[in-house]
């Protein structure tokens, strides 16, 4: 046991050395801090003398992106190791295996991850990934039916919102993107060149409203343990693995900001087509990938959601045919309405996205940010309507 402090890459050499099994006693370590996350350190120790290493992921007692003075919970560091944990016993293929928590240290020892990348460099690269859609599909399926009222012990389930009640991070979410991008807040970083469009925004009263119930559904609607934060920067990918990691924002929510989380992202990459493709066929092409994975992963998510409650839900009376067509609509209408809510605020909010803002060309970049405002606003206006996927896929058509 030892008191907090933030470790220096010395220091995460000294500590990787205390841990059983992992390396051979007195080789030379090299440590690095590769953290470029907003939020925390991330060691990446490694032998090489034998080819070992593992990443040391630790929580700073505030957010890096603000500075010292935002203060923010190391608790964050428990909710990610005990929610990689959860997601590792469902689908164990899917996260990097968690070694060791050590909870004074504030620090998650974790599987390295490098030989893969982040998903969201790997698509403004241009790159496909054919399995990642029977990938994620499959994540969210298991993770979100395994912990809520269908798939688990009611009573246990509650014990286990209790154990995820993680307020300073829920907090940030019904901040940044609920409140701050729909008024003039402080936070938000407003391009100037849109700045009449996000105007139109605080005073869309059809809009605010849709807004609200949005917010109160991420406030109260204790379905699934959501991983929080699903966007493609917490997601690590190649050809054959996809591995989701970062899951501190992990707490019972709606099923729907999950999947919601994903599209935006797949769709935020879509509006920035017209600067990453090199011309209009490609752009057509890779704008069809992106939409055909936002297809799929519904697909694979519903099929395998449906034969997860038939084969294993617990509760008699939610096991008939049209409750669960019922509930898989109400999960399709938060999926629209929070893949807008999540596209919005990474167009003016506190933190953006380098699909769109890394763009050079700033009548593309300027482009962009128009197309994602009209999807993401599209979709949160009419998301109590929704009835299927495909009149998503048409929306992000219809607003290029
Ligand atoms: P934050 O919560 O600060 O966003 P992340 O968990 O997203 O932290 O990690 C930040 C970065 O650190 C990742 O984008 C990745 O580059 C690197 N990283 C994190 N976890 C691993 C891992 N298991 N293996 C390799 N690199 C990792
Ligand atoms: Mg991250
Ligand atoms: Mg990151
Ligand atoms: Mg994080």
């Amino acid at each position: 046991m030892s008191k907090y402090h933030a470790l220096t890459e010395a220091q995460a050499v000294q500590y990787a050395r205390s841990l059983p099994d992992l390396f051979t006693p007195d080789s030379e370590l090299s440590s690095h801090e590769i953290g470029d996350g907003n939020l925390n350190l991330v060691f990446h120790i490694s032998e090489p003398s034998t080819g070992k290493s593992i990443i040391l992921k630790q929580a700073i007692p505030y957010a890096k992106v603000v500075g010292e003075s935002m203060p923010l919970t190391l608790d964050r560091a428990r909710i990610e190791s005990e929610a990689l944990l959860i997601q590792e016993s469902l689908c164990p293929d899917l996260v990097p295996h968690v070694y060791a928590y050590e909870p004074d240290l504030a620090l998650t020892v974790m599987q390295d991850l490098s030989d893969h990348t982040i998903m969201r460099k790997g698509l403004i690269e241009g790159n496909r990934y054919p399995l990642f859609a029977q990938h994620i599909g499959r994540f969210i399926a298991h993770t979100l039916f395994y912990t809520s009222d269908l798939g688990m012990n009611q009573q246990e389930k509650k014990l286990r919102v209790k154990q995820f009640i993680n307020p300073e991070l829920c907090k940030i979410t019904e901040d940044l993107i609920f409140d701050d991008p729909y008024r003039d807040a402080d936070t938000n970083n407003i391009p100037p060149a849109i700045r009449d469009a996000v105007e139109v925004l605080w005073k869309d009263q059809e809009l605010l409203l849709e807004v609200a119930i949005l917010r109160n559904g991420f406030l109260t609607k204790a379905q699934s343990l959501l991983h929080g934060d699903l966007h493609t920067g917490s997601i690590f990918i190649k050809e054959d693995s996809t591995k989701v990691i970062d899951p501190e924002f992990a707490y019972y929510g709606p099923m729907g900001f999950d999947i919601g989380a994903l599209f935006a992202n797949l769709l935020l990459n879509f509006t920035a087509q017209e600067g990453w493709s090199k011309d209009a066929k490609s752009r057509a092409d890779y704008r069809n990938y992106l939409l055909g994975t936002v297809k799929d992963v519904w697909s694979f998510f519903v099929g395998e959601f449906r034969s997860l409650w038939a084969l294993y839900g617990v509760d008699r009376v939610f096991a008939g045919e049209s409750y669960q067509d019922y509930y898989l609509q109400q999960v399709l209408r938060d999926t629209w309405g929070y893949t807008g809510a999540k596209m919005v605020r990474r167009v003016h909010g506190l933190a953006q996205v380098a699909d769109i803002n890394k763009l050079e060309d700033p009548a593309a970049k300027e482009r962009a940010q128009r197309i994602a405002l009209r999807i993401g606003t599209t979709l949160i206006k009419q998301h109590r309507q929704a009835t299927s996927i495909d009149g998503l896929i048409e929306i992000a058509l219809n607003n290029v």
